[in-house]
């Protein structure tokens, strides 16, 4: 019978699993290691589809769908061309990222791979996995699964969330322009809320186009969906189009303390780690970062976890979080002043948590002060 002690549990093959996975895969450290892999899923459907910045070359353009290197920016009175370089915006479908990860996992004798939805975990010296067909130990665990606390605790942390419907629309003749995609466009809102639509053109033909929301709460499902024919008819004025593909999604924005739920060797990792920026909802970059991160600190035999979050854009995060739950309808002015008045490449660089504090302050000048300051006196006497 096959031992069922492993070095290394990877609870979940998604985003996060997987970067981690084929990070420690690709390291010679790991070669003699036993790795597990364990989802309830076989990964097998496109359920998703990620997006992200990034300079120059990387990890992921042999699987990518697309990549712009120019965009546009709109707020109901302002149109803002958004020059990348040296970033690129750039686009994977989750099924090419699934299958690429699969088969270099499967072909690489450290891992073992199992279909199987895990039940529980108890921690010791080494740690107990629960699946519901068998039990593993292993040293390390990494873990997608969302603490139980997030979604039943009631408690002092902001919770607002992204959620979207996308249509793959295609028209009868050219329209799109494959160069250039939309990032923002506040011209058609949900009344009195954070509610924009982006466009990401495939080819002349073909654009997925997503009605998405910051807030509070979700929408009827009727309501993307008329927005979204909205925004086709209206604000691009594409009469006659197919749609050939449906996404939808919901994805928490939250200060929740995610990383206060991994102890000793037992690490949450991606939404369960606290890894989806709270402010813009993406994770995909991190998963890449932070699995590097954690390798680095395994070799170095110092907590997985360790610089994982940073306390300092933690905090800027749920100061823009309470004001999108207090005020939602100031969205989309704040993301007109910090698209019109700083150059995206800066941008991205503060929303990649990379700017030192005295840039920070520069960009933060350029905001009202009076709902960021509410919201910093709330935060310290919460
Ligand atoms: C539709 C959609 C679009 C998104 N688009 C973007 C984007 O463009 N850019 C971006 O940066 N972020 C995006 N995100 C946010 C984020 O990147 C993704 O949600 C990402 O997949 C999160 O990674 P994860 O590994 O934490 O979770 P997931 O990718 O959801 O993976 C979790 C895995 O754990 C498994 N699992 C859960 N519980 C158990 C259990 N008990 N036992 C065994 N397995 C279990 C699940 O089957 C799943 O495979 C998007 C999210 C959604 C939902």
């Amino acid at each position: 019978m096959q031992s069922t002690n492993f070095d290394i549990a990877i609870i979940g093959a998604g985003a996060a699993g997987l970067h981690l996975a084929l990070a420690i895969g690709k390291d010679p450290f790991f070669a003699n290691k036993r790795i597990l892999i364990l989802d309830k899923s076989s990964k097998e459907e496109n359920d998703r589809t990620w997006c992200f910045w990034e300079k120059g070359n990387g990890l992921w353009d042999h699987i990518l769908l697309q990549k712009w290197s120019k965009g546009d920016f709109f707020s109901k009175d302002i149109a803002i061309p958004l020059e990348l370089n040296p970033y690129q915006y750039k686009m994977i479908r989750s099924i090419d990222f699934y299958k690429f990860a699969k088969n270099e996992i499967t072909t690489n004798p450290i891992f073992h791979w199992k279909k199987e939805e895990v039940i529980s975990i108890q921690n010791g010296v080494s740690i107990h996995i629960n699946s519901s067909e068998n039990s593993y130990t292993a040293e390390y665990v990494f873990d997608s699964r969302i603490p139980e606390d997030f979604t039943q605790k009631k408690d002092k942390y902001t919770r607002i969330l992204q959620h979207f419907k996308g249509w793959v629309i295609r028209s009868k003749e050219d329209f799109f322009d494959p160069e250039r995609f939309t990032l923002m466009d506040f011209r058609l809102l949900w009344p009195n809320s954070t509610s924009f639509t982006y466009v990401l053109p495939l080819n002349k033909k073909e654009a997925l186009v997503e009605f998405t929301l910051f807030s509070p709460s979700l929408l009827k499902d009727g309501d993307y969906e008329m927005m979204l024919q909205r925004y086709v008819t209206e604000i691009l004025k594409l009469k006659d189009f197919e749609i050939i593909e449906h996404e939808s999604g919901v994805i928490p924005m939250s200060d929740f303390p995610f990383e206060k739920y991994s102890a000793g060797k037992h690490s949450r990792i991606g939404t369960a780690g606290g890894w989806v920026k709270p402010s813009t909802g993406y994770s995909f970059k991190n998963c890449e970062r932070n699995s590097k991160k954690i390798i680095k600190n395994v070799k170095e035999g110092k907590s997985a976890n360790k610089g994982l979050i940073s306390k300092k854009f933690r905090l800027y995060d749920s100061l823009l979080l309470d004001i999108l739950n207090r005020q939602n309808e100031m969205g989309p002015r704040l993301f007109e002043i910090m698209y019109s008045k700083f150059p995206v490449q800066k941008i991205f660089s503060f929303l990649d948590d990379q700017t030192s504090f005295s840039e920070d302050l520069s960009i933060m000048i350029g905001f009202p002060q009076k709902p960021f300051l509410h919201s910093l006196i709330k935060h310290t006497t919460r």
